[in-house]
């Protein structure tokens, strides 16, 4: 498998979405949110979206040119995709809820109509390093229906993700952020495997007859669905998850749920809330009650040889060995990427090993 260092990806990704038609400044924005989930190992929301983006902006789903618009500020704040790439509507999100947590102890934006908001966890460090608490309910604007409700195998609700920050002031490298699809996997996973021959895990999915699907490519033809996180045996526990997910985010937002899908829209919106903790406590308790529980986990004796891990360790590792041996780029995804690079005339901005 080819790797390729996150400088040169990103230098690439920035090229292809200023010739989506972005200018310098977006296309910097998607470019990073991109490499970064590759970096920390989602690659299912790195670059292999690019193509999508590419469809997307040529579909007139995405105006390239286009900035998130703040309907109504405040304590509480609207904002509205507008069209826009949803980095820049993430990007957006946050630093209006670090403001209101900063002047009123509270953030809270709601978003409707946003492109894709790509790994939400990007938004809960950006909070999190601030010093604020985070948590985060998104849906999927209605459209993308992929989660079969449990006993059955219809596509019925988006993958949905929760997300949850901590600061911790120094007490781990890392930010303390879980971010996870309401799914067994989020559905990234599947499309980065659609082009290869690997059989997906059973776990993942179910079809009428109670099987899994097999292959990537047969799940994106539409055959079976998504279980709900917690499987065959738990699915209700995901499931119930998706289903406020589904609401907080349509709350919140103003936007719509499954059955009111926007024509031809598959964005995301959102239920975004930052919290000032000093309102509660002080950052040296918090420091002492994260190194107290992380060390409590810790000691734990694993049963095999993986050690025990804290929400958004995985990631901080992952990024620490790409960022020293690269990244790598399945067959599939060099050859989407290549494809790419050919159409919009950017072979020679593409990675070396790539090219
Ligand atoms: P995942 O299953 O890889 O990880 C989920 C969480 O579990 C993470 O916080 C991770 O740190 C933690 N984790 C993983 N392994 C662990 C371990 N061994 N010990 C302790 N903690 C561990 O993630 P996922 O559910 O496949 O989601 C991947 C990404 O997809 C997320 O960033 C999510 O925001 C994104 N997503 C986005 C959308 C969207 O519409 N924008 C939809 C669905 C998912």
């Amino acid at each position: 498998m080819d790797r390729v260092s996150a400088t040169s990806l990103e230098s690439f990704a920035k090229h292809a979405i200023e010739a989506f038609g972005a200018d310098a400044e977006t296309a910097e924005i998607v470019a990073s949110s991109l490499v970064t989930a590759d970096l920390v190992g989602h690659t299912s929301h790195g670059c292999v979206r690019l193509p999508y983006y590419a469809e997307q902006v040529e579909g007139g789903a995405v105006d390239p040119t286009a900035a998130p618009v703040v309907e109504s500020a405040g304590e509480f704040d609207q904002l509205a995709g507008n069209s826009a790439f949803g980095q820049l509507t993430g990007h957006r999100a946050v630093e209006l809820l670090v403001d209101g947590a900063r002047e009123h102890g509270i953030g809270v934006a709601g978003i409707r109509d946003s492109g894709h908001l790509g790994r939400i966890g990007e938004w809960a460090e950006r909070v999190v390093e601030e010093g604020f608490l985070f948590v985060s309910w998104v849906n999927l604007q209605g459209g993308s229906h992929r989660i079969a409700p449990p006993g059955t195998a219809a596509r019925r609700l988006g993958t949905n993700p929760v997300t949850f920050g901590v600061p911790t002031f120094g007490a781990l490298p890392f930010p303390l952020v879980f971010d996870a699809a309401t799914s067994q996997v989020a559905h990234g996973k599947i499309i980065e495997r659609d082009g290869s021959d690997e059989r997906l895990p059973d776990a993942w999915t179910i079809t009428e007859s109670g099987d899994p699907v097999e292959r990537a490519a047969d799940f994106e033809d539409g055959a079976g669905a998504l279980l709900p996180l917690g499987g065959r045996e738990s699915g209700y526990k995901g499931f119930g998850l998706a289903v406020v997910a589904e609401l907080f985010a349509a709350i919140v937002g103003d936007g719509p749920v499954a059955t009111q899908e926007r024509q031809g829209w598959a964005g995301n919106g959102g239920a975004f809330i930052a919290l000032d903790p000093s309102s509660f406590t002080s950052p040296e308790d918090i420091r002492t009650r994260v190194e107290s529980l992380a060390a409590h986990l810790r000691s734990a004796e694993p049963i095999g040889d993986e050690p025990v891990l804290l929400p958004g360790e995985p990631e901080h590792r992952t990024a620490v060995e790409r960022r020293a041996d690269g990244i790598p780029v399945e067959a599939n995804v060099g050859a989407e990427l290549r494809a790419l690079a050919t159409h919009y005339d950017l072979v020679s901005e593409l990675p070396p090993s790539l090219g």
